[in-house]
């Protein structure tokens, strides 16, 4: 039986910066820095590197006075250099004070994430949350309500606890954490609108660090409202762990049309590239059917019929153009996102994976003829033998592009040319 992808399920629309969550939208990718936001310079760079990487919203910490000060310098230099990737302020315990006093930042932000559990205690909680709602109505600016259970509000989930201590068929402990999670973000959010923020400018997010834990609480926020949903999973981890994490959580639900925008929370390497977040998130949108980014790769894992090392350069090679050559590409080629490539390793399979490829290439395996037969929109197009085979298959991926997508589609070529 083949499964496809359940239709989305209907969100309100926000509108941030621009750029729409919810709806019928496609799901945006976001992501956030790691810089001291008091650094200019150094959050500005990031920043545009997660938008350049195709980053659709950047979150930066609003932590202290000198951060708050910070913002409208970091979208200034921004929009300067024409990055206009809309900015989030994160805002925990003192967001109320940060942006009442510094007016600049609370224009300058897109939207505001608040925490409800790091909002404040007791008394104070109350006012704190509604002083953030009452500057976003004024500034008229969208907030994520970003509970985490790391930082759950602890006097709601005592208060489930006691209640479910004396229910006659009580949960277990792990379904009241659920319940309370969701219930802080609804709760809050039902505030906001009473306050008068509109569900349109609101998004909720529910994050956890286990993949079950994630798939459950969002089902439960699926079922009992129409927000649009920030899904991601928190403190992730490093490496293939945070990527297979993430990736298990988000496509299950993703698959039953949950989930409005992404963020892959990644912990980099130290020194490490911080657009890997952004790459993984666009590759789960990608693998999934649900958008188009950069041409996909399809490779064969090798095997004892490999007979060097070539193959997998040649992966590489191809992989490592197509994010260099994108962003020209994606200038001069609309719809270039959609190609798709194969790469593979022998006669196996690589004549048929390539068939099915808009253009692939068959290299030779043990006891193969050293050629390698490229086919282009699934015809065989030519064969490449020689040393020269990965650069001659790139110029032919380039032309393949240049001719494709700058113009009417060209009839796939159908002569076996040898070169
Ligand atoms: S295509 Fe050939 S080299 Fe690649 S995994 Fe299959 S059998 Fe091995």
């Amino acid at each position: 039986m083949s499964a496809s992808i359940a239709q989305r399920r209907a969100a309100t629309s926000v509108d941030v910066g621009g750029v729409l969550i919810g709806g019928a939208h496609p799901v945006v990718v976001q992501s956030m820095t790691n810089t001291d936001t008091a650094d200019i310079a150094a959050t500005v760079s990031q920043v545009a590197q997660l938008a350049r990487s195709g980053s659709e919203l950047v979150r930066i910490t609003v932590d202290r006075d000198e951060a708050a000060k910070a913002v409208p310098h970091i979208v200034e230099k921004l929009r300067a250099q024409g990055v206009t990737v809309p900015i989030v302020g994160d805002f925990h315990y003192i967001g109320h004070k940060l942006l009442s006093e510094n007016p600049a930042a609370a224009q300058a932000l897109d939207k505001y994430r608040i925490n409800p559990g790091n909002v404040g205690f007791k008394a104070k909680k109350d006012r704190q949350f509604g002083d953030i709602i009452e500057l976003a109505l004024k500034y008229d600016k969208p907030v994520r309500i970003g509970v985490n259970w790391g930082s759950l509000d602890q006097e709601l989930l005592t208060h489930l606890m006691d209640e479910n201590a004396k229910a006659t068929a009580p949960l277990d402990a792990r379904q009241v954490m659920h319940e309370a999670i969701v219930q802080s973000a609804l709760l809050s959010a039902a505030r906001a609108e009473e306050i008068g923020l509109g569900a349109d400018r609101i998004v909720i997010s529910a994050k956890v660090s286990a993949v079950q834990d994630l798939i459950s609480v969002y089902s439960m926020l699926a079922r009992r409202c129409s927000y649009a949903l920030h899904l991601g999973l928190t403190e992730a981890g490093m490496g293939s762990k945070g990527i297979v994490a993430s990736t298990a959580a988000m496509a299950v639900l993703l698959q039953r049309g949950i989930g409005d925008t992404i963020r892959v929370s990644l912990t980099p390497e130290p020194g490490g590239d911080r657009t890997l977040e952004v790459k993984v998130a666009q590759e789960i949108l990608q693998t999934m059917g649900l958008r188009s980014f950069v041409p996909i790769v399809a490779a064969c894992p090798g095997c004892g019929r490999t007979t060097s090392t070539v193959f997998q350069e040649l992966a590489r090679d191809v992989e490592t153009m197509i994010r260099e050559r994108m962003p020209e590409w994606r200038r001069q080629y609309p719809g270039v996102e959609t190609l798709n490539l194969a790469v593979m390793g022998c006669i196996v399979n690589g004549p048929g994976e390539s068939k099915h490829a808009d253009i692939g290439i068959s290299l030779p395996g043990t006891g193969e003829q050293p050629v390698a037969p490229v086919f282009i929109d699934g015809k065989k197009a030519m064969t490449l033998r020689g040393p020269n085979i990965a650069a001659e298959f790139k110029q032919i991926v380039e032309d393949y592009i240049a001719r494709r997508f700058s113009g009417p589609v060209a009839k796939p070529e159908t002569a076996e040319l040898v070169r």
